[in-house]
């Protein structure tokens, strides 16, 4: 009988991971991929050696935030170099390896795990404290691929005020449960707006139930981030690992523990 174990696909010669978070979220547009890109961020000003493997090519959403948009190469190993950013953080995308970045990607579930497969596997991924992975929205089958073929250390799982978020934390306690894998919490997306001028939080989505299900689950609830215009205009000016921010600092410490 195949043990999860047999699954992983293992690094290649000269690389070297501590640390692996996966990044998920039961629908697209939910801010995951911002996410990842803010605590990565956040991991390398702690001085952390931090990478991310851009595992949702539905969109060019990691290298348009930190503004790379070079293909990436191989060395004479026939190893993936990643790209670096300019604070530091080592990126794979596929979004790097299209021709033309309006490209749509249309590969199918199986090409996608294996591109991602490959990613893990045949990049050299020099030294890194923290690897992220952005994963494919959903818990179908590409994120289940990437759950048995990386050793993945725990998972963050992104929502918004709007998702039923009590059925994704329980596709993803399910699917997390039954590869090993701890859920280190939850972050909430689009929680609020805050008045420019008063400062007062106002609730575009209405309440939120995020610390009930936190409570039900028994993970943390790691991070409540605004809709922050800041935040949207430093993606699309390609400077997200620039903006000043405390919103991952209860999720860096959770990290630190790991
Ligand atoms: P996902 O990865 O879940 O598909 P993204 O991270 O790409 O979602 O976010 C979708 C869009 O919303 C992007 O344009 C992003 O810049 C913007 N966005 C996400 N979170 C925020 C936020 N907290 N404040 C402002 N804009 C946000």
């Amino acid at each position: 009988e195949m043990k999860p174990e047999d699954f992983l696909v293992k690094l290649s010669q000269g690389s070297s991971v501590k640390k692996v978070i996966g990044v998920v979220s039961g629908k697209g547009g939910v801010g995951k991929s911002m996410v990842t890109s803010l605590l990565a961020a956040a991991s390398m000003r702690e001085g952390f050696k931090t990478a991310i493997l851009d595992g949702d090519i539905t969109g060019p959403s990691i290298p348009k935030a930190f503004g790379l948009s070079i293909n990436l190469v191989g060395n004479a190993d026939g190893l993936i170099l990643p790209a670096t950013t300019t604070c530091g953080i080592d990126i794979v995308s596929v979004n790097l390896m299209l021709a033309n970045e309006t490209d749509p990607v249309i590969w199918r579930g199986p090409v996608l795990g294996g591109v991602i497969k490959q990613f893990w596997g045949e990049t050299l991924w020099h030294n890194v404290d923290y690897m992220f992975i952005d994963m494919p929205p959903g818990t179908g089958d590409v994120p289940l691929t990437i759950f048995q073929s990386v050793p993945l250390d725990g998972i963050v799982i992104v929502s918004s005020p709007q998702e039923l978020v009590g059925m994704i934390v329980e596709k993803a306690v399910n699917m997390a449960r039954m590869m090993n894998v701890p859920i280190l919490g939850l972050v909430e997306n689009m929680s609020y707006v805050e008045c420019p001028d008063c400062g007062k939080q106002i609730k575009v989505f209405g309440e939120s139930h995020i610390d009930e299900i936190a409570a039900e689950y028994a993970v943390p609830v790691l991070a409540k981030i605004p809709m922050d215009p800041t935040l949207a205009a430093a993606c699309d000016a390609g400077k997200i690992e620039y903006v000043e921010n405390n919103y991952m600092k209860d999720a860096i410490e959770v990290l630190k523990k790991l």
